[in-house]
């Protein structure tokens, strides 16, 4: 019985295939990046062709739903199934891996920690299942935590490294423990966790662990391509390191597609499947669903597939460097620059493209977010960070060329805080700016709650009219 049925849905499988795949052969293949980028004109002559392929008759309104203006469907397909090709073998897929294409890093982390749960629950018999992360993993993490009903471990940084302390780690893994969590990197510091000990306690132990390189993007997977750092400074954090179940990597960050795109991947698609939503018994037909969303926009997927095949494995490797060399630049300046060093200190070693510094521990009449306030008024936007109180600054392709002015403006700033200070004394508890006072509210314990209320009244404000 159980072999006919296997007959049955394998040739059932097969005839989806056929008509799901539509390819042919005068089609461009991306299971990678290219080496060089296409040009404009050849990626819109291929979006004309992949338009063209048999799709049903949505124009003469012969399809119910779905297309209520306009959009198109076997094309999209391929460049989606090639988009999240190309991103594993970025990341050094085995052949096993696989993915999806989300909405963005949130849903990518949302969707890996629901596969952690079902994976524990299916495999392990997990009821109870209890998540363990560094202090400065992504709101996402904690957000999929509360979504999906997980208690979540945040585990502090090493006070060397700001890496996750994974002795620390270890002590938190129980019999509940679906998924460990480290960054690479992460949002605050930049910096990125010992993925390798990660791995080792993941294998030991028989968990998933999840590496989050929404921010890491295009950048930690070219590092070692772009040569910018010897090739000891690189830490392994891809799929090489055998416990590393799934990646997230944001598309729209240095991929530099449109907003609205991110993949999350894993190591083989028996962790993936713990994603989808399935319910085959609904009156209005069967029906699955791979992510958090139902209808997507297959425009965002065109946009994304248009940008990685246009610029390819050469130009993220040119971006790479240019980036990461500009933002060593400000790193070293904040080490070496003689003003900088006595008052500022970089946190951690960063070698990727965010760089963040906190005010040094033997100073204390300096207030970091009035140094942030000083620079928002000469146009900089830094974002501020808590525990500790630092700034951050994520560096783009459009801050290459004003750099040396960023420099510029950081030291001319300090010193100008550090004159009012010999003026009026002491900047930290005077009301400097916005910044300084919103964070000055928010860090006193006896006032938390009202940190909650200032972000409830900015999320309502969002949509007054
Ligand atoms: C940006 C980011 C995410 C996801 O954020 P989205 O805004 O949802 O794309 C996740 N992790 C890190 C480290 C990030 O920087």
């Amino acid at each position: 019985m159980n072999k006919k049925v296997e007959k049955e849905l394998e040739s059932v499988l097969a005839k989806i295939e056929e008509e799901i795949m539509q390819n042919n052969d005068d089609l461009l293949q991306f299971p990678q990046l290219p080496a060089k980028g296409i040009t404009t004109e050849r990626v819109l002559t291929e979006l004309d062709n992949l338009q063209n392929l048999k799709h049903s008759d949505w124009i003469n309104g012969k399809v119910s739903g779905a297309v209520y203006h306009g959009d198109v469907f076997p094309g999209v397909r391929k460049m989606e199934a090639e988009v999240v090709s190309m991103v594993l073998k970025i990341f050094n897929s085995p052949e096993t891996g696989c993915g999806s294409t989300t909405s963005g890093g949130t849903e990518s982390l949302l969707l890996t920690g629901l596969a952690a749960r079902q994976y524990g629950k299916a495999y392990r018999g997990i009821t109870q299942p209890e998540v363990i992360a560094p202090v400065t993993v992504h709101a996402g993490i904690e957000k999929a935590c509360f979504y999906f009903g997980m208690k979540l471990h945040k585990v502090d940084l090493d006070p060397k490294t700001y890496q996750v302390d994974i002795k620390k780690v270890k002590r938190l893994i129980n019999k509940n423990t679906v998924l460990l969590v480290g960054s690479a990197p992460n949002y605050p510091h930049g910096i990125i966790d010992d993925i390798e000990s990660l791995s080792k306690l993941a294998l030991k132990n028989n968990i998933l662990l999840h590496v989050d390189a929404c921010l890491g993007s295009f950048i930690v997977s070219f590092l070692e391509k772009s040569g910018v750092h010897g090739k000891g400074a690189i830490p392994l954090f891809d799929f090489r390191l055998p416990g590393v179940t799934s990646i997230s990597c944001d598309t729209h960050k240095y991929g530099f597609a449109p907003k609205g795109s991110s993949i999350i991947m894993y190591r083989n698609s028996k962790i993936r499947e713990c994603q989808y939503y399935v319910l085959s018994d609904w009156t209005g037909g069967m029906y699955g669903s791979p992510t958090l969303a139902g209808s997507r926009p297959g425009a965002l997927m065109v946009g994304c597939w248009a940008t990685l095949v246009n610029i390819g494995e050469e130009g993220y490797t040119k971006s790479c460097r240019d980036i990461v060399r500009t933002s060593m630049k400000l790193k070293y300046a904040i080490q070496g620059n003689e003003v900088l060093s006595k008052y500022l200190e970089v946190i951690g070693n960063p070698i990727g493209s965010v760089i963040s510094f906190k005010v040094r521990d033997n100073v204390n009449d300096f207030s970091i977010y009035a140094l942030g306030d000083l620079l928002g008024k000469k146009g900089w936007h830094f974002a501020s960070l808590q525990n500790p109180a630092a700034l951050h600054f994520a560096l783009t392709r459009l801050t290459i060329p004003i750099i040396d002015e960023l420099i510029g403006d950081i030291i001319e700033s300090t010193e100008h805080l550090v004159e009012e200070n010999e003026k009026h004394g002491d900047n930290k508890k005077k009301d400097v700016g916005d910044t300084a006072a919103l964070y000055g509210v928010a860090g006193s314990v006896t006032t938390s709650g009202v940190a909650d209320k200032v972000i409830i009244a900015f999320l309502d404000t969002l949509y007054k009219i």
